[in-house]
């Protein structure tokens, strides 16, 4: 379908950023020239220059929010307009002359003396920026001299590498074989490596399995030596820049303390037995005599789906979140009223979903909608985003309302889950439910327990490195192996490819990101388990935490909805839900 079909009330309303292109490329004339703060360089040491450069900051940051927002939106409505394309290319040589602008102030402000900036957060007026000052005070330690600054910043050229060099081999170099699907011959991609493995016919399954796999084993050595290359990479870091270690350093980054990291490896590790317990009964309800990595996401139910149009799914949404509360269902009514969502899948439109914030006017959401169940949990996941920006924006100033990734996926989550109670509260059939309770542990299994196994990998790599310990492609092999046996337990086949896993996760060279997927989805449980057993204290507390944005480190943000990853009992509350979600799909068999 071409987007001109589409009618009007299911597409997004662009025109509330700007009215035209025309007024897009007049505001973008107008500011481009603009960005030059260099009358305030050798300036900031007093508090009333700060504080009026701050704010000069605060609005060229709202207008670039405007500008890029759009031209990402447009571009994302037709990717074949030269024009919007051209468009979004400007935003990106504006974005970097804009950091390129400011590149003088973290340096000018870190030259001041500790007095000074302690002076500044103590002071009322800077009562928008202090998490911001006090976040730079903390990096002090951490920063070096200016020489050492400058050397660093032309190493991280070359260190920076090894992502790329990754990229490079996965997306060009590595050698995907055609394989016959569906009476066609095909090339085996990464798309659609993932949706066989999710369909019934086992022998396809087994097959691209093993050719997916076999095509990262072909670079195995190549791929060993650039993630070796990449973790010393990480190690030069953190050790120049006197971190204790590179976990120390990334988690100190985001601002989250150590003990996070290690609550989630142990809860895992003394845990392991209810995902053994999933992986055995998978075994059992899919007849299987031996179960192998290919079968792991394959559907248990077959034939259960809930089918429904975008208009019947929104509502089930909203009434699926009537515990949150009228006031935030009556926000998920103006959004779709006010045209929030861009929802038909048209041709050259970007794929997939997101939420996106617009300072100064509102969220937007795309969607690519498709009447299944797992288009009603995106539509919940990416409204939870929308609304979540929206509280934070709605009580934070611009310097704070931007939540970090750490806390990002929570909102979406309970949305989720508090959609997937709601069904489960409402449906009779027994398929559905089944279905229903198979994909909650699936997502707990893909999110909590795989994630947590990547943080495990993570974390002994970098360890081994840290001692002076070469990464080979048998030691990281090793690793992976071992952990995986941990983690599935003897239910399964442990196949030869699965060991070489870590070859083909992009993320690995982001060193220490993905285990914020796990603890997210561990706090997003904790929140709907109170909200739905407390009710309206919960409620509150957890409207606290969306209005929150990035006003805090994100760990007492989480607080606030009653969520204390410092202890072990967000843990065990995820754990337990785990345990009886299972037990809910057992005795329905
Ligand atoms: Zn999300």
């Amino acid at each position: 379908m071409e987007r001109s079909e589409v009618k009007a009330e299911y597409k997004w309303s662009i025109e509330d950023i700007f009215p035209s292109e025309e007024a897009w490329e007049r505001e973008y004339e107008k500011i481009s020239s603009k960005i030059d703060f260099s009358k305030w360089q050798g300036k900031l040491g007093t508090a009333e220059n700060l504080l009026a450069f701050l704010k000069e900051q605060d609005e060229m940051e709202a207008t670039f929010s405007k500008l890029y927002v759009y031209a990402m939106m447009k571009q994302n409505e037709d990717a074949r307009i030269p024009e919007g394309n051209v468009r979004l290319a400007k935003m990106g040589a504006f974005g970097a002359k804009f950091g390129a602008a400011l590149a003088f102030v973290e340096p000018e402000l870190l030259s001041l003396p500790e007095e000074t900036l302690q002076s500044f957060i103590d002071n009322p007026a800077f009562r928008d920026y202090d998490y911001q000052l006090k976040s730079l005070l903390k990096s002090k330690p951490h920063v070096l001299s200016e020489a050492e600054e400058k050397l660093l910043a032309m190493s991280s050229e070359v260190t920076g590498s090894f992502q790329d060099i990754f990229s490079m081999i996965d997306n060009a170099d590595l050698d995907l074989p055609e394989i016959e699907y569906k009476g066609e011959t095909v090339r085996l991609t990464h798309g659609l490596y993932g949706k066989i493995l999710g369909e019934e016919d086992r022998a396809k399954r087994k097959e691209v399995f093993e050719k997916y796999y076999g095509a990262y084993i072909k670079l195995k050595n190549t791929i060993a030596a650039n993630y070796f290359a990449s973790v010393k990479a990480s190690v030069f870091g953190a050790q120049a820049r006197n971190y204790a270690s590179c976990l120390a350093r990334a988690l100190e980054g985001n601002d989250v303390d150590p003990v996070v990291y290690q609550n989630l490896m142990d809860s895992v590790n003394e845990n392991v037995s209810v995902m053994h317990d999933y992986i055995n009964y998978r075994k059992e309800a899919l007849g299987l005599e031996e179960q192998h990595m290919y079968d792991i996401f394959a559907p248990l139910v077959e034939g259960a789906n809930l089918s429904m149009p975008y208009e019947e799914a929104y509502d089930l949404v909203v009434k699926a979140l009537s515990c949150l509360g009228e006031d935030y269902q009556e926000l998920l009514r103006r959004a779709k009223r006010e045209r929030w969502l861009d929802v038909e899948e048209t041709t050259a439109k970007r794929s997939g979903a997101y939420s996106i914030n617009c300072h100064g006017v509102h969220p937007f959401v795309l969607l690519n909608y498709q009447p299944t169940l797992n288009n009603i949990f995106t539509t919940a996941h990416e409204m939870g985003h929308a609304l979540h920006s929206y509280f934070s924006e709605a009580n934070q100033p611009i310097s704070k309302a931007s939540y970090r990734i750490f806390v990002a996926e929570v909102a979406s989550t309970v949305n989720e889950t508090l959609l997937l109670r709601y069904l489960l509260k409402t449906t009779t059939d027994k398929k559905i439910k089944k279905y229903l309770l198979n994909y909650h542990l699936d997502q707990m299994r893909s999110t909590l327990f795989r994630q947590t196994q990547f943080a495990m990998f993570e974390y002994e790599a970098h360890k081994m490195v840290e001692e002076g310990n070469p990464l080979t492609t048998q030691n990281l092999y090793d690793l992976y192996y071992g952990l995986n046996q941990k983690i599935y337990g003897d239910g399964i086949v442990h196949d030869t490819e699965i060991g070489y896993e870590w070859s083909r996760i992009p993320h690995f060279y982001r060193p220490f990101y993905v285990y914020q997927y796990s603890t997210g989805i561990i706090s997003a449980i904790s929140i709907a388990n109170r909200i739905l057993g407390e009710g309206e204290p919960a409620v509150a507390d957890y409207k606290k935490f969306l209005s929150a944005g990035g006003s805090l480190p994100p760990v007492e943000i989480l607080k606030l909805a009653g969520v204390d990853l410092t202890s072990k009992e967000p843990f065990r509350v995820a754990m337990q839900d785990f345990a009886d979600t299972l037990k809910a799909l057992k005795e329905l068999d």
